[in-house]
């Protein structure tokens, strides 16, 4: 009896919990249908191996891409009043918050952090749109400002990847103030001199489009993401017309001069990397890894390092 209550049960048990598994190994393209090994997506940067398209891709994981060896130091972001408003809809703002950040394992919709990427320094900020909608709240606004004062701070470049749907409702107008708080600190930036590089992800649109994610030295974007400030449909009935296909595309803002070049993501560190030197007036970033030093071989260090002896017992 015993066998069967230690070890046949809990085999057909696995065997019937593991049914549930599958569902989150998998993902669905949402542009061609291809279902994605989560493995294999997360090797590829969350983009289709079949047909290139972006999917959604979560600050945390974008930093671990960007920086060296996926090592970066989180920057502490100023805490904002918690629901000023006491705002309410069918549910309550704390409520939705917290449902929020069960969801996404992260306490708001934007993460800072600063590292090296290519061996370069530099601070970065990315926003999540799976955290309410990426919506700009006091704290991306605090977060933003943190960014940017740690840069200064630093003398470092500040690169931010946006994804938003706007400000955020619940906070009302002190959303919206995150506006021209966001646009003094690119101008703290600015007075500086150093580089604000900004990253349009899908989607970037709203308060957002409105001030920080279009005041960057330089504009970079993924390919096919949603760039706008009002949605298609509202312009469209605005202005009575029907409008151009790719409308709103990173591919057609590149083609109208509103951004400066369409980069894949499997691309973006090295570009980033390319432009921030560029404009710091550093020389190109050294892309091999150096030989460790027991590697190399005896006879290759010994006539350039004349003496090791000699200068072993300097160091000692
Ligand atoms: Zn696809």
């Amino acid at each position: 009896m015993n066998w069967i209550t230690n070890f046949v049960r809990p085999t057909i048990n696995s065997l019937f919990s593991r049914r549930e598994v599958p569902e989150n190994l998998w993902t669905k393209c949402p542009e061609c249908g291809t279902m994605l090994f989560h493995r294999e997506l997360a090797d590829n940067l969350n983009v289709c191996t079949n047909c290139d398209h972006h999917l959604a891709f979560s600050p945390r994981k974008r930093f671990e891409a960007l920086f060296d060896n996926g090592v970066f130091t989180e920057i502490k972001v100023p805490e904002p009043i918690a629901d000023p408003l006491h705002f309410k809809d069918q549910k309550r703002y704390p409520d939705r918050l917290k449902a929020a950040q069960k969801a996404t394992g992260e306490k708001e919709a934007m993460l800072v952090a600063e590292g090296e990427m290519n061996r370069t320094p530099i601070v970065a900020a990315a926003q999540d749109f799976a955290f309410m909608g990426g919506s700009m709240s006091m704290y991306v606004g605090n977060a933003i400002i943190a960014g940017a004062e740690r840069a200064v701070k630093l003398k470092r470049p500040f690169v931010i990847f946006t994804a938003a749907g706007g400000a955020r409702m619940q906070e009302g107008i002190l959303a919206l103030m995150q506006m021209p708080r966001t646009t003094i600190a690119v101008e703290m930036l600015k007075e500086a001199r150093l580089p604000y590089i900004v990253v349009l992800t899908h989607p970037t649109t709203g308060g957002v489009t409105a001030s920080y994610a279009m005041l960057g030295d330089v504009h970079l974007a993924e390919p096919n993401a949603l760039i706008g400030f009002a949605g298609a449909r509202v312009i469209e009935q605005t202005i009575r017309e029907k409008l151009p296909e790719g409308f709103q595309r990173s591919e057609y803002l590149l083609d109208h001069g509103m951004i400066d070049r369409v980069t894949h993501r499997k691309a973006l560190k090295d570009e980033l990397t390319r432009i921030i030197r560029m404009m710091m007036g550093l020389p190109p970033a050294v892309k091999a890894d150096l030989p460790a030093p027991d590697k190399v071989p005896a006879a290759e260090t010994e006539p350039k390092s004349g003496n090791p002896e000699k200068s072993g017992k300097k160091d000692g």
